[in-house]
């Protein structure tokens, strides 16, 4: 693989505080130079090493930011759920349930459908500047359907996620408990060679506390890190399951009590905002200052499903993150970025710093402040990944 100097950058986010100005390490004036898929050096064009790479490309005083990393999405299903939006648009609440419609899709389409869909997505992903992106199952519900998902996840992706429990379906409904018991027995065997990652939905119309722990305490004992739908619908024990068993990230967290904030703030749980969903669903958004203020590592991740967030558009996400819930425009990118990167428990990702994986977004923008100064523009002029030039 050859070096490439990335030259006459208007404004560089590192993430590297080491490299530049506050949290978003910010160089003006920059270059970047990569090589072997890393980075090999970051900082002010006056102070470029002599022959630093064999191609120049010339980024015109325009912006560059670390890909953005999304670390939560619902990519493996089939159907579509238009009917639902546009009912619940006109004035009908969203419950959990609405999931059922897109399991019984998903139970009836091929390998090549649901593989179908996963590329679409993880394309259109990358598009709009993602440069990482994490998948749950969850659409499955059976033995045979989770496995086959993770194992179609795998292919995309190494941020796997096994989400049996996302609802319990319908031919567990009258024995729930049944459910819970298959969810981490045999659903589990079959499942974990192929995921890094264990969550569960616990909220109204999913899985209680109770269910919760079981579920997470035996896919850690199989080797799964914990992750959790905590809080969305409504408060619940979510985040204190999630801290308790060292979760590498509580989602959503819409409802938060006092402690939850105090347990987010004081342990190694990311807090992972999906603004996607509030938007998408006419809820409130989470407390994200209250958070950020008591000292919470903010994620900030698109939650692509069928039902309830159907974007990847991580942009956009940034632009909600700043105008409905109160984070600075720098705040917002970080959270995109190297927020998801941890949420993900990465070092190699969401940061520009010598060494990091060669992620980069150049943006059609002076700043990344544009991102949210002008929401719904494509401002994604190109992307790298592994420092490899793929969207052009
Ligand atoms: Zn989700």
């Amino acid at each position: 693989m050859g070096s490439v100097l990335i030259d006459n950058i208007g404004s560089l986010v590192t993430n590297d505080p080491a490299l530049g100005e506050g949290a978003l390490g910010l160089v003006a004036d920059a270059a970047l130079v990569l090589a072997d898929g890393r980075v090999a050096w970051a900082g002010p064009r006056s102070k470029v090493p002599e022959g630093a790479a064999r191609d120049r490309f010339d980024a015109g005083g325009r912006a560059v930011i670390p890909g953005f990393v999304d670390s939560h999405a619902h990519l493996v299903f089939a159907g579509d759920r238009t009917a639902e939006f546009e009912a619940r648009m006109s004035g009908r609440p969203y419950t959990a349930g609405g999931i059922r419609t897109t399991v019984a899709a998903t139970r009836e389409a091929t390998d090549d459908a649901l593989r179908a869909n996963v590329r679409r997505l993880v394309a259109e992903a990358l598009r709009s500047g993602t440069t990482t992106i994490e998948c749950k199952s969850g659409y499955g519900l059976t033995v045979g359907d989770e496995a086959r998902s993770l194992r179609l996840a795998a292919e995309h992706t190494d941020e796997v996620t096994y989400l049996g429990a996302h609802v319990v379906p319908p031919e567990y409904a009258g024995d729930p408990d049944a459910y819970v018991d298959l969810v981490r027995g045999p659903m589990l065997d079959a499942c974990a060679p192929y995921a890094k990652w264990i969550d569960v939905f616990c909220d109204r119309g999913a899985f209680d506390g109770d269910q919760t722990r079981a579920i997470l305490a035996e896919g850690k004992r199989r080797g799964l890190v914990p992750r959790v739908h905590a809080g969305q619908l409504q408060p619940g024990p979510g985040v204190a399951i999630a801290v308790e068993l060292g979760a590498a990230s509580a989602d959503h967290v819409t409802h938060l009590s006092d402690s939850d904030v105090e347990a987010l703030a004081s342990g190694d749980t990311v807090a992972t905002l999906l603004p996607g969903a509030e938007f998408s669903t006419r809820s409130t958004y989470p407390d994200a200052r209250r958070l950020i203020d008591a000292g919470a590592t903010v994620a900030l991740a698109a939650d692509c499903n069928p039902g309830s967030s159907y974007t990847t558009n991580i942009p956009f996400c940034v632009a909600l993150a700043v105008r409905d819930m109160n984070l600075t425009p720098a705040e917002a990118v970080w959270a995109a970025t190297l927020g998801g990167a941890r949420a993900l428990r990465r070092t190699d990702i969401g940061h520009l710093a010598p060494g990091a994986r060669a992620d980069i977004v150049l943006l059609n923008a002076p700043s990344h402040v544009h991102l949210s100064y002008r929401p719904g523009v494509p401002l994604i002029a190109r992307v790298w990944k592994n420092g490899e030039l793929v969207v052009t």
